[in-house]
């Protein structure tokens, strides 16, 4: 690759460039188009936003988390999030109806000051804030976790914990189905009937043996809350328009499959 420097900044970017000037814009756009409660639970390290956004029965019990960006630059990631949210706001009979009972709370950008100083894994900190989640030295991981506390006090039950990331291939990294949490049985579930739902789809599936210490998101949200919990990879270089439909029947079987398995 060659570049012409001169005296004005040059910006590089591997892939395509969602700062969080863009991530707050989308949060706004999907808010204002389904009436969704936007509200802010904290401050990174550089005093930017923690954005939270609501879909659902607010004064409901029955909870699932979704988050993305703890990692800066894994954007396809992110896509998959952005597909799968709006999947879950939209006004098909299935969503409606999982959205009377059930909330989503969504944290779409949880490391904005690395998204916009380009770092790689790293918050201003120096802090890859996905081996946070045990010391919780940093802001953005204590804004995520005092709010589930708050919630729990509160009465509220998480079932399901996502963290959308990027990285070589798309990689699903569960937890062994020994560790049980809310909704047991519900992540093999799930990633069955995508494999289902997607034809000549294979996805690759990597439990993890080790719940603590628990260090990274996923491990944290079965631990302390007992929510089925996934690490959910999209490949680099995987086909925008497969990234899409991989977030929609994502979104789309896990809500057929909370509302079965929690059918009275
Ligand atoms: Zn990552």
């Amino acid at each position: 690759m060659r570049l012409q420097a001169d005296t004005r900044p040059l910006w590089v970017s591997g892939q395509e460039l969602h700062t969080s000037r863009r991530v707050y814009g989308w949060i706004d756009d999907i808010a204002r188009k389904h009436k969704l409660q936007v509200s802010e639970i904290g401050k990174s390290t550089g005093g930017r936003p923690l954005k939270l956004l609501t879909l659902g029965n607010k004064s409901g019990k029955k909870a699932i988390l979704v988050i993305s960006r703890q990692h800066p630059p894994e954007v396809t990631g992110y896509f998959a999030m952005q597909s799968f949210v709006a999947t879950l706001a939209a006004d098909t009979r299935l969503a409606q109806r999982f959205r009377k009972d059930w909330t989503v709370y969504v944290v779409p950008l949880m490391n904005p000051d690395g998204v916009d100083g380009g770092f790689w894994r790293h918050n201003v900190g120096g802090v890859d804030l996905n081996r946070d989640w045990a010391d919780f030295n940093q802001p953005e991981t204590r804004a995520v976790r005092d709010f589930l506390k708050q919630r729990a006090a509160d009465g509220a039950r998480f079932y399901f914990g996502i963290d959308f990331h990027s990285t070589w291939d798309d990689i699903y990294y569960t937890l062994d189905p020994k560790f049980k949490g809310n909704m047991p049985g519900l992540v093999p579930e799930w990633l069955d009937k995508i494999q289902q739902a997607i034809p000549h789809y294979k996805p690759v599936i990597q439990p993890s043996e080790r719940l603590e210490p628990t260090t990274v998101s996923r491990n944290y949200f079965l631990k302390e809350h007992g929510m089925e919990a996934i690490v959910f990879e999209i490949g680099d270089n995987t086909p925008r328009d497969l990234i899409t439909e991989k977030g929609k029947v994502g979104a789309t079987e896990l809500m057929k499959l909370i509302l079965a398995k929690s059918a009275p």
